[in-house]
């Protein structure tokens, strides 16, 4: 693994009228991040960029200009706008079938996105989400397949209560399913039900 390339610090939140805007695109493919990071190398020239969301296949990238500087766009001044750009083409080691696609949009600044540090992850949609979970099922082989199924069947059925364990003990099991399920998306539809069934048990335990 070759070093990694630091990433520029700027920082901006997104305004009312711009998050107004994102929520209304239609197939979002993750969960609005309030405060974005710039995704360029750090001391790149020109705009800072960070993508806002990505729509079906359109990117929409946040792009705002560093201190007080103003963006001019179709004649107007501004310090910063939502713009839809198209993808780097850049791959990894310049192979188009194989390695890292460059995350990052045309004629952007600095170092392609896979020279650099990671701009950290973002959490999917729930749209996303189902779509990644069906392409998940599709790849499983036949035995992780029964044994999910087999899970899935045994939740949706009557069972009798058990004195089982105790009160704290069910909620570290709680918060640690629910820790699982953010790495592993195949076993967090499971995850959460039973989660919810324990929590809704716990709180009615409560009163
Ligand atoms: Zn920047
Ligand atoms: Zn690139």
């Amino acid at each position: 693994m070759s070093e990694t390339l630091p990433l520029c610090d700027a920082r901006t939140d997104l305004k009312p009228i711009e998050t107004l805007f994102l929520h209304q695109l239609p197939e979002p493919s993750h969960e609005l991040v309030e405060s974005s990071r710039c995704e360029l190398q750090r001391k790149h020239a020109g705009v800072h960029i960070s993508l806002a969301q990505a729509s079906g296949p359109d990117s929409w990238w946040l792009v705002w200009a560093p201190g007080n500087a103003q963006l001019t766009a179709r004649g107007q001044n501004m310090d910063r706008r939502l713009h839809k750009m198209d993808d780097c083409p850049a791959t990894q080691d310049g192979d188009p079938d194989g390695g890292d696609e460059c995350l990052l949009p045309a004629r952007h600044a600095g170092a392609h996105s896979f020279e650099m540090e990671s701009s950290g992850p973002r959490v999917p949609s729930a749209a996303a989400r189902k779509k990644m979970l069906h392409a998940l099922r599709e790849s499983l082989d036949e035995d992780e397949r029964t044994e999910l199924e087999e899970m899935e069947s045994l939740l949706a059925s009557e069972g009798d209560p058990l004195p089982l364990i105790t009160q704290s003990e069910a909620l570290v099991v709680t918060t640690l399913l629910g820790q699982v399920a953010h790495d592993d998306w195949l076993m967090e539809d499971l995850v959460l039900r039973i989660v919810e069934r324990m929590d809704t048990r716990l709180q009615s335990l409560a009163h």
